[in-house]
C-alpha cells in the first residue's frame, strides 16, 4: 500500500522518496502491477489522478532493469525505447518535466519533443541519446519523415489523453506512428492507453494497437 513495498528499482524508489509520493493513487495502485507484469493496459484516468506517474514508473523501471540489444550508434537516427504520446505541448512538457525527476540518476534519458517551436534544439537534444521520447504526434511524424528517429526498438508506448488526441484529428498521425514500431516477436512491445472517455473509436484503437489487454476503470 506504499510505494517503498512496490520494488521499482533503487534509483526509482528514491526519486519517488524525494518527490514525497508515499501512497500510490488508485490508477497506480492497479495500473502499475498490471504493467510491471507485462501486460497491456486500458486506463480510464482523469487528470489529477496520478496517471503521468502510473505509466512513468513501470517504462523507467523496465528501460532500468532492461537487458537491450545495443541500439546502433554515431548516426544522426536516434532509437528510443519509449514513446510517450501527449496531445499538447503543454502536456508533453508537463510529462517531460514529472519523467525527468523520475528519472534522476537512474540513466534513462527523457526527451520532449513538440510542435509550434523551431525543431532544431530539439533534434541536438535528441542526438545526445534518448530512451523515452515524450512528443506529440505531429511532430514525431515530421521527424520520422526526416529519418531522425525511429521506433524499430519502441519496447514501451503509452498513449495519454486518447480521447483528446482524436478529438484533435490525430488519428492518423498516431496509426502512422504506431505502423512503424511493429516489431517481432509479438507482444515484444507494451502498450498502455489512458483515456477519460471510451467512444467508439477509441475502443478501435485499442483493439487495434493493445494485445490481450487488462481494461481498469478506476
Ligand atoms: P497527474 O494526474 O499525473 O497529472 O498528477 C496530478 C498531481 O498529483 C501531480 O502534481 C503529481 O505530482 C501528483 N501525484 C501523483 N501521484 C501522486 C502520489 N502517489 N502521491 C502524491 N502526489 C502524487
Amino acid at each position: 500500500n506504499t510505494f517503498a513495498e512496490i520494488d521499482l528499482g533503487d534509483a526509482l524508489n528514491q526519486n519517488i522518496w524525494r518527490c514525497k509520493y508515499v501512497k500510490p493513487t488508485p490508477v497506480q495502485r492497479y495500473a502499475i502491477p498490471i504493467s510491471l507484469a507485462g501486460r497491456d493496459l486500458m486506463a480510464c484516468a482523469q487528470t489529477g489522478s496520478g496517471k503521468t506517474a502510473a505509466f512513468c514508473f513501470p517504462i523507467i523501471s523496465g528501460i532500468m532493469r532492461g537487458q537491450y540489444v545495443q541500439r546502433p550508434r554515431g548516426a544522426r537516427i536516434v532509437y528510443p525505447l519509449a514513446l510517450i504520446l501527449s496531445p499538447t505541448r503543454e502536456l508533453s512538457c508537463q510529462i517531460h518535466n514529472e519523467a525527468k525527476k523520475f528519472s534522476y540518476q537512474t540513466g534513462v534519458k527523457v526527451v520532449v519533443a513538440y510542435g509550434g517551436a523551431p525543431i532544431n534544439q530539439q533534434l541536438r537534444e535528441l542526438e545526445r541519446g534518448v530512451d523515452i521520447l515524450v512528443a506529440t504526434p505531429g511532430r514525431l511524424v515530421d521527424l520520422l519523415e526526416r529519418a531522425r528517429v525511429s521506433l524499430q526498438m519502441i519496447r514501451y508506448l503509452a498513449l495519454d489523453e486518447a480521447d483528446r488526441m482524436l478529438d484533435m484529428g490525430f488519428e492518423p498521425q498516431i496509426r502512422k506512428i504506431v505502423e512503424q514500431m511493429d516489431m517481432p516477436p509479438p507482444g515484444a512491445r507494451q502498450t498502455m492507453l489512458f483515456s477519460a472517455t471510451f467512444p467508439k473509436e477509441i475502443q478501435r484503437l485499442a483493439s487495434d494497437f493493445l494485445s490481450n489487454y487488462i481494461f481498469l476503470a478506476v
